[in-house]
C-alpha cells in the first residue's frame, strides 16, 4: 500500500533534490533541498522555504497532467517537502521547449530576445555537468543514452502536449510560459515518464500585463533576495480560480 510507505535509503543527491527508496522497489521518495543553482552550479544559494515552494507548485502541476492524461512519475505529494514517485531509469537529457527566444538561443543563434518563433522550438541537451550540459541533436542522443528514434519522437510529441497544456494553465493564472526544460525517464516496463520537476527553477515564466519575471532568471540575474516572494507568487496565482 503506497500510503504507508517510507524513506528506506538515501539513493542519491542532485543540485536541489534527494532521492530516497521505500520499501517498494519501484517507488520513491523525492526530497526538496532548499538550494537555488543556476549556471549550470556555479551560482549556489541556500534559500530557506525554496524546497516547500517547489514541492508544493510541482506536485501542482504533476497532478493535473496525470488528471489531463500526461504520464508522469508523480503519485502525490506526501508531506510539504517530499513526493512519492514511481521509480524511473532517468534519461541523462533535458528537453527544453520554447514558446519565446531569450536565454542560451538567443545568445547561440543571435536572435534578439523576446521574438516569438512561427514554430514550437525543442532542443536537446545533454546533461553533464563536466561538459556544461552542451546542445546536442537526436542523433548524438541515440549514440550516447540509451534512447532510440523512435522514443524520442513520442518525446517530441508528448513535450508538445506538456507545452499546450502548461501554457494554457498559466495563461488562465495571467502567466506567459516562455520556455521550459523537461526531463524524462523509463519504468521497469520500458514506459516513458515525465520525470523530475516542473517550477520557477526549470521555467521562464513572465507576467502577461507587466512582463515581470517570476522565475529563477531573477536569480540568475542579480539577487536571490526577493525570489522567495516571487515564488510565492506563482504558488498563489495557481492557487486561486481562474482569472478569467
Ligand atoms: N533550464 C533548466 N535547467 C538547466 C538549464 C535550463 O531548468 O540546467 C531551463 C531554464 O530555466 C529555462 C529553459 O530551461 O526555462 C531554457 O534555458 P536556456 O537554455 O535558455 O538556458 P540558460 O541560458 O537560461 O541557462
Amino acid at each position: 500500500m503506497s500510503s504507508s510507505l517510507t524513506k528506506k535509503f538515501f539513493l542519491l543527491e542532485g543540485k536541489t533534490k534527494k532521492i530516497f527508496s521505500t520499501e517498494n522497489p519501484n517507488k520513491i521518495i523525492l526530497h526538496y533541498k532548499d538550494e537555488l543553482s543556476a549556471l549550470n552550479g556555479l551560482k549556489k544559494e541556500f534559500l530557506q522555504k525554496k524546497g516547500i515552494l517547489n514541492n508544493e507548485i510541482s506536485s501542482f502541476l504533476f497532478k493535473k497532467m496525470n488528471y489531463y492524461g500526461i504520464n508522469t512519475h508523480f503519485i502525490r505529494k506526501i508531506n510539504n517537502r517530499e513526493q512519492l514517485c514511481h521509480k524511473v531509469n532517468m534519461i541523462p537529457l533535458e528537453f527544453v521547449i520554447r514558446n519565446i527566444i531569450t536565454g542560451s538561443m538567443s545568445k547561440r543563434l543571435g536572435i534578439k530576445k523576446g521574438t516569438i518563433p512561427s514554430n514550437t522550438i525543442f532542443e536537446i541537451f545533454y546533461k553533464n555537468d563536466a561538459l556544461m550540459d552542451p546542445f546536442i541533436n537526436i542523433h548524438h542522443a541515440v549514440f550516447i543514452c540509451d534512447v532510440s528514434y523512435e522514443e524520442l519522437n513520442i518525446i517530441h510529441q508528448i513535450t508538445l502536449n506538456i507545452n499546450n497544456f502548461l501554457k494554457k494553465l498559466f495563461l488562465d493564472k495571467n502567466i506567459i510560459l516562455v520556455d521550459f526544460k523537461i526531463e524524462f525517464g523509463k519504468n521497469k516496463k520500458n514506459k516513458i515518464l515525465l520525470s523530475d520537476e516542473i517550477s520557477p527553477d526549470t521555467c521562464r515564466l513572465w507576467d502577461k500585463k507587466t512582463n515581470k519575471k517570476l522565475d529563477k532568471d531573477v536569480f540568475r540575474n542579480n539577487s536571490h533576495k526577493n525570489i522567495l516572494d516571487i515564488y510565492m507568487e506563482v504558488l498563489k496565482r495557481l492557487n486561486v480560480p481562474n482569472n478569467n
